[in-house]
């Protein structure tokens, strides 16, 4: 059993698909972290990234593996976890040019697939429902207001409620990426579509989790 779940940019997808996996008793499977693991790579071996070649990427894509833990699945790279690094402002910043690459998006959708054939799993990304189980028998697309998502990645990311400046400017970046991931981000046809704005997190859990059981 599948359950796909996608959406923009900190709309969160992975939170979610992390609580609903322990809910369902899957693992969850976080694509994004892929494409993260390999920019993380490409960021300290490729040079500038304005000069990255789609063969040099898709090479230090070997060397990273997704690799089973007790929840789900982690990114390793030469065999160590990279953990809270591939999560970094840098990696943030460059991860769309990366995901744009075609060699490594088949890449990523093998090693994700592999990680379904093997449990029943929770899967978030962008393009999950469309190309990478389109067979998946539920698929979710979260969305939320771009200045609730800032809001609540910032709260995340600072342990504090931020300031307006601070989410504006959250905000921009958050919008940013989701135009240079448009191509991929594509809600399918039979997704449910649910707005985040003014859920609780329990309470988008708490939907998946009927959808699924239903
Ligand atoms: O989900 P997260 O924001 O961590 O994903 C990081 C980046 O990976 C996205 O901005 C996007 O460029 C890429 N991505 C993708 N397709 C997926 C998952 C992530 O293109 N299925």
């Amino acid at each position: 059993m599948v359950v796909a779940i996608d959406g923009p940019a900190a709309s969160g997808k992975s939170s979610t698909a992390r609580w609903v996996a322990e809910r369902l008793g899957f693992r969850h499977v976080d694509s994004g972290a892929l494409y993260r693991a390999v920019t993380w790579l490409a960021l300290s071996e490729a040079g500038d990234p304005a000069g990255w070649r789609e063969e040099a990427v898709r090479a230090l894509a070997e060397r990273v593996a997704l690799s089973p833990t007790a929840a789900g699945f982690e990114p390793l790279v030469d065999g160590a976890a990279v953990g809270e690094a591939i999560r970094g402002t840098d990696v943030t910043r460059n991860v769309s040019r990366v995901a744009q690459l075609g060699s490594v998006r088949t890449w990523v959708n093998e090693r994700v697939r592999a990680a379904g054939g093997s449990h029943d799993v929770v899967v978030d990304g962008r393009d999950i429902g469309t190309v990478v189980f389109p067979e998946a028998p539920l698929k979710i697309f979260l969305v939320a207001d771009p200045w609730e998502r800032a809001r609540r990645r910032l709260i995340q990311r600072l342990g504090r409620h931020p300031q307006e400046d601070e989410i504006a400017e959250e905000t921009e970046h958050l919008v940013l990426r989701d135009s240079k991931d448009a191509t991929q981000t594509v809600q399918a046809r039979d997704a449910v579509l649910i707005d985040t704005t003014f859920l609780t997190q329990a309470e988008q859990v708490d939907r998946i989790v009927a959808l699924a059981r239903a």
